[in-house]
């Protein structure tokens, strides 16, 4: 660990204040050891970064997935004071509202009986790559929709059924979207996107229950041991990406006019309640509803495969929850025994409200929400639940992935796409990508082990262990 960081507990360290300059709160973090070896020194600095812009209460966090942002680290969690605070999209990421989705199937592996035949039909289905275009030819004033209502304007237009909003983050849909503030632009990337998974890191997943480690609260979850599930993973394509970089253009300058001295141009906010932060608060609403809207549809076209090929009904396949990873929201939470309103931004980081949170669905409340952390193409994928911990700790917060620690440059040089999938294949995993480049990037090897990530916030007590997921076949953007 560098110089100057201490440690406060056994998986938990302190960026002390002063650390870097300008510093108002402490950073906090949690890693094991062997995670600790994997830290990049830069996502540290980020995180004390973080902890000099203005209104930020009690501590800049990260999560055992940190490493390198943009501004802020991956990883990260920043709550600020509506009134005295400050608004980042560097804290939310490019792709506003990634996240993750996760539903089950009435099968059992055993039941799969020509898995290439399913992984194909599921990506001729899902339309995948940079370009990836649309089937669904999405109306204008559907658009605008997508951008206010979110899921419910999918479930609404027939992708889905209603009790899959009752098991999404905030119903599929945040309050606050402002459609004005979302350029033509933005909103002409976002027309022939709708339903499209996207490039890179993004992916839908086919999954085996291998192990439960909470039984009452995988019940809960409807998640059984051996049963196949489906892993979706995208955000809000290039229409989230083209509300980011519209938005921290205004911000840079905003930044200037408010006087907020930054030891970082990437840090680029603004007063939470100013017009400039507002409209990036409704823009990044906007989009984060489309990447609802989004998963959701690409939900439907995968249950709609299973249903062609299994001939099983569409109501056997369940949401088990949705999760935001790339978002900020304005949350009620306790500091320092009083309830106060934050903006609480998460940045590769996944909300983990604990029992009796308002947002979750009555046979949850007891449970707490569930978390739903992806691992790799080759390593497990992990279903957590929310704790009242995380609630006391992290403004309820746990980690959203693995989190890398190789570059997509430095991956390709390792290994050709070819021999990743041939090594996956070997070991009983279908992968499948538009073209072999994208797979070199996406290695098992370029993230964290997961298991180690996941043991990390359990035994801190930021979300706990409930299920754990090995892949069966993925399909990459
Ligand atoms: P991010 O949104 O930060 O790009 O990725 C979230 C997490 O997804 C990563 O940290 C990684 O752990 C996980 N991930 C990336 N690719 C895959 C994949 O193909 N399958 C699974 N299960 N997880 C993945
Ligand atoms: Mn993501
Ligand atoms: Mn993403």
């Amino acid at each position: 660990m560098p110089d100057g960081i201490i440690r406060v507990g056994t998986d938990e360290w302190e960026i002390p204040v002063g650390y870097v300059p300008g510093m108002r709160v402490p950073g906090r973090f949690f890693l094991s050891e062997a995670l600790a070896g994997l830290l990049e020194p830069g996502a540290l600095q980020q995180l004390a970064n973080v902890a000099t812009l203005p209104g930020i209460v009690r501590y800049s966090l990260g999560m055992p997935d940190l490493h390198w942002g943009y501004g802020f680290p991956i990883g990260g969690v920043g709550a600020f004071s509506l009134d005295e605070g400050v608004i980042s999209p560097g804290g939310v990421g490019f792709d506003i509202n990634c996240g993750v989705r996760l539903f089950t199937t009435p099968l059992v592996r055993a039941d799969i009986k020509k898995p290439r035949e399913l992984i194909e039909s599921l990506y001729r289905a899902v339309p995948t790559g940079v370009g990836a275009k649309s089937t669904a030819k999405i109306p204008k004033e559907a658009l605008l929709s997508m951008m206010v209502k979110g899921a419910r304007w999918a479930v609404e237009t027939g992708y889905g059924t209603t009790r899959d909003l009752t098991r999404c983050e905030e119903g599929g849909a945040m309050n606050d979207a402002d459609i004005r503030a979302v350029s033509e632009k933005a909103r002409a990337r976002g027309i022939p996107q709708g339903g499209t998974l996207g490039s890179g890191n993004h992916f839908l997943e086919l999954q085996e229950v291998s192990e439960i480690y909470d039984e009452k609260a995988a019940a809960a979850f409807g998640v059984k041991m051996g049963q196949v599930c489906c892993m979706i993973h995208c955000g809000s394509r290039g229409l989230g990406h083209q509300v980011c970089t519209d938005h921290l253009k205004v911000l840079e300058t905003a930044t200037k006019r408010y006087n907020i001295a930054l030891p970082d141009r990437q840090l680029a906010c603004a007063p939470a309640g100013s017009p400039e932060g507002q409209a990036y608060y409704g823009a990044m609403a906007a989009a984060a509803n489309y990447a609802w809207a989004n998963r959701q549809m690409i939900l439907h076209a995968a249950r709609k495969e299973f249903v062609r090929m299994f001939g099983m009904d569409y109501e056997s396949m369940p949401l088990v929850y949705d999760v935001a990873h790339n978002v900020a929201k304005i949350e009620e939470h306790t500091v320092e025994g009083r309830r106060a309103r934050l903006l609480v931004h998460r940045k590769g980081a996944t909300r983990s409200f604990g029992p009796g949170a308002p947002d979750l669905p009555g046979d949850l409340a007891a449970i707490g929400q569930p978390v739903i952390i992806p691992g790799s193409m080759g390593t497990s994928s992990y279903v957590l639940a929310g704790t009242a911990t995380a609630m006391e700790r992290t403004f309820g917060s746990t980690c959203h992935g693995s989190g890398r620690i190789m570059s997509r440059s430095q991956a390709k040089k390792k290994l050709t796409g070819k021999e990743v999938a041939d090594a996956l294949l070997a070991r009983g995993i279908i992968v499948r990508a538009p073209n072999e480049a994208a797979i070199a990037d996406e290695a098992p090897d370029v993230y964290k082990p997961s298991s180690e990530v996941v043991q990390v916030v359990h035994d801190a007590g930021l979300s706990t262990l409930v299920a754990r997921l090995t892949p069966l076949g993925v399909i990459k953007g």
